[in-house]
């Protein structure tokens, strides 16, 4: 990994004072390759898993030259152009159940769809168009050579690749995989990753690293970081790590850190990087490593860090979110998770923008990305979004009751009603 210091040098716009997004994603994104490590797993376990290195089809699927319909095999030389054609009917070709022999001048077979075409037979007229009389089968003019018949390998050929390294295994994947006879998946070892909040306002039932357990008391906050953090982990594939909740204190900070990069790839903290902290998790991120901190030209989440830590010979890498929990889980979906499936090796890690309608006016301020939580519907063939109301960054009711985020671009000034804006669904997303 290179030094993370040179990365300023190359991203433009790169601003650690006010980031555009653009800029925060290219810093995160230079450095990072995938994790080392694979494991071989079966075929149904390697559902969201990332595929290791190209899967090549051992055979070719269908492996047979087969029926698609029901009818009669047969070979197209015994067919007239402009009169009907008798055939002598000598066997059948059922899925499963071979007709073994060869199809001889004049001669046809029943076949079942999926059924394996006889040897010499080059063609399947379907039944309904066919009639029996006097044991003969009567085709009549003006059939297609070459007909409904699926060839070996038109799905996957021999030799090819079935599934490209850096896929994430889909339902259809498995399907595909289980095509080819494939037992077993070569997949990356799962990502791990430490998380903790930060904070001597955190309360929670029963946490780990402990600052109180049970009712709140005066000032206090249920911490909500650790759970949203675990969920969108474990959505993404990841083996979640919880560390706990840490005192706003330098030194608990420094051993949670540290614990961090002993047990994971990548560690999360949130809270705790405000302009105000900063000062003094700043001298103690830089002991452990090479920290960037920047205020975020993003509407929530303006302060974070990026950074390398070590740690007795290993090394994790370090994102260190804002405390409010919407911005947690904002800067979460737009500059972790793309850097950590980059870490587990899925190639493609952008997700589609969906153009949609403002269904009311919108505040916005050029110079930052600003992220409204929004609901989207279908109405009248257009789909159309609107806010969850209040859009607080501390409301984590937002962000439940939406089912995606309407980003407003940098530049963007006011958005009128009816402009249009650009919608990351949730779906696929959480
Ligand atoms: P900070 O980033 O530490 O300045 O925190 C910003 C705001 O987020 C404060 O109101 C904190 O109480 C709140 N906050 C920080 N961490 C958490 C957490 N884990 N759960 C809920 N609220 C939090
Ligand atoms: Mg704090």
């Amino acid at each position: 990994m290179p030094d993370l210091n040179q990365i300023p040098a190359t991203i433009p716009g790169y601003d650690p004072e006010s980031m555009p997004l653009d800029a925060a994603l290219a810093a995160i994104r230079s450095p990072l390759t995938p994790v080392d490590g694979t494991d071989t797993v079966a075929l149904r376990d390697a559902l969201d898993r990332m595929v290791a290195a190209d899967i090549i089809s051992p055979i070719d699927v269908p492996a047979h030259d087969n029926s698609a319909m029901d009818g009669y095999a047969l070979r197209s030389a015994d067919l007239r152009e402009d009169a009907e054609s008798r055939l002598a009917l000598v066997g059948t070709s059922l899925a499963g159940h071979p007709f073994d022999g060869a199809l001889r001048a004049g001669q046809c077979v029943r076949i079942m769809t999926g059924a394996m075409m006889p040897s010499g037979a080059d063609t399947v007229v379907m039944q309904e168009v066919v009639s029996i009389a006097n044991e003969r089968v009567i085709v009549p003019a003006g059939q297609k050579h070459d007909a409904n018949r699926r060839r070996a390998g038109e799905d996957l050929a021999r030799g090819s690749v079935a599934l490209a390294a850096g896929r994430r295994v889909r339902a259809a994947d498995l399907g595909l995989l289980g095509s080819l006879g494939l037992r077993e998946v070569a997949v990356r070892r799962r990502l791990k990753v430490a998380f903790f909040s930060t904070g001597d306002e955190l309360g929670t039932a029963g946490d780990t690293l402990g600052t109180s357990s049970g009712p709140l008391r005066a000032g206090q906050v249920y911490d909500s970081n650790r759970e949203s953090l675990h969920g969108m982990l474990t959505r993404l594939g990841c083996e979640a790590i919880d560390l706990g909740i840490v005192r706003d204190d330098p030194a608990a900070l420094e051993l949670a850190f540290r614990k961090g990069v002993a047990s994971a790839d990548v560690v999360i903290s949130s809270g705790g990087v405000s302009v105000g902290d900063a000062d003094y998790i700043r001298p103690m991120m830089e002991r452990l490593g090479e920290v960037l901190f920047w205020k975020l030209a993003l509407r929530p989440g303006r302060p974070m860090a990026f950074g390398r830590l070590a740690n007795a010979g290993k090394h994790a890498l370090l994102f260190a979110l804002p405390g409010n929990p919407v911005a947690t889980m904002v800067t979460f979906y737009l500059l972790v998770r793309p850097a950590l499936l980059a870490l587990m090796g899925q190639r493609d890690v952008d997700l589609p923008m969906l153009p949609a309608l403002a269904q009311q006016a919108m505040a916005k301020r050029p110079g930052r990305t600003e992220v409204l939580r929004g609901v989207i519907e279908l109405r009248d063939g257009e789909w159309r979004v609107r806010t969850t109301g209040a859009q607080g960054s501390g409301m984590l009711s937002s962000m439940s009751q939406a089912n995606c985020l309407i980003v407003l671009e940098h530049e963007r000034d006011e958005v009128k009603a009816g402009e249009r804006v650009e919608v990351l669904l949730f779906e696929g997303l959480v």
